[in-house]
């Protein structure tokens, strides 16, 4: 059997719960040979981040610190340019020998939109890519993702892992309602978020008075 070596991109602005909870039920249900948490430099989809890449990266740091097979990376802050899954994929493929089997991790929200991904095609034929489910997101029956799901869609673990790209496998982790948008939101509304976010993380949002000031669009 193929070493299972996780990505898991995000923009993390901030890293919360349902980041860190999803991939330690993750890390209990396959064995990993690591995970690498990678946060984007410039996301591609996201116009407005508000901490810092050096802040979100600190805060990825703190939070994924007490996970063990956890690597955090900053190969796509340090890049210039749009972060795009592609380069990355391509990146950590050539970090690892060839029996090891390279897969993306995301969410059921990131996966819905997978069709606008730059060089998606080529994207799916490079990687695996594991789909965790996430409360109140489920993938469209009438969309691009859905039909790429059902087409690749593999059930049996271990022949997804020696499979090793092209495939889809979806894991159902323990649920976590939260998001980056919500702490955002609360924040600025001066509302808790001690729930949601390591308490390290918590105390560095407090030193750096990050999201009072500035807030977006949330999105629940
Ligand atoms: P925002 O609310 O700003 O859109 P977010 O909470 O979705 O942010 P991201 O950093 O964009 O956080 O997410 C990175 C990855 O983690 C994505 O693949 C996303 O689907 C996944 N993810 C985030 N929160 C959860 C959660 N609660 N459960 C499962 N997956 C999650």
């Amino acid at each position: 059997m193929p070493n299972l070596v996780g990505i898991f991109g995000g923009t993390f602005d901030p890293v919360h719960n349902g980041h860190t909870e999803t991939i330690r039920s993750l890390l209990n249900l396959i064995t990993f040979k690591e995970i690498r948490v990678i946060p984007n430099g410039i996301p591609p989809h996201r116009p407005s981040v508000i901490a810092s890449t050096s802040e979100r990266l600190q805060m990825v740091s703190m939070a994924f610190n007490s996970l063990n097979n956890i690597v955090v990376d900053d190969r796509e802050i340090k890049r210039r340019g749009p972060s795009y899954a592609i380069d990355t994929a391509k990146e950590v493929i050539n970090l690892y020998d060839s029996c090891s089997s390279i897969c993306w991790i995301m969410g059921t929200d990131a996966f819905s939109s997978i069709d606008s991904w730059h060089r998606w095609e080529e994207f799916l034929d490079l990687v695996n890519i594991i789909v965790m489910s996430r409360p109140d997101k489920t993938i469209d029956k009438n969309t691009i993702s859905y039909k790429i799901l059902k087409e690749r869609q593999i059930d049996n673990k271990e022949d997804f892992i020696s499979s090793k790209k092209g495939k889809v496998l979806s894991i159902k982790v323990r649920p976590v309602k939260v998001s980056s948008s919500k702490i955002r939101h609360n924040i600025f509304s001066g509302k808790p978020v001690d729930e949601m976010i390591f308490q390290e993380v918590a105390g560095f949002i407090e030193r750096t008075k990050l999201y009072i000031e500035k807030n977006d669009s949330f999105k629940d």
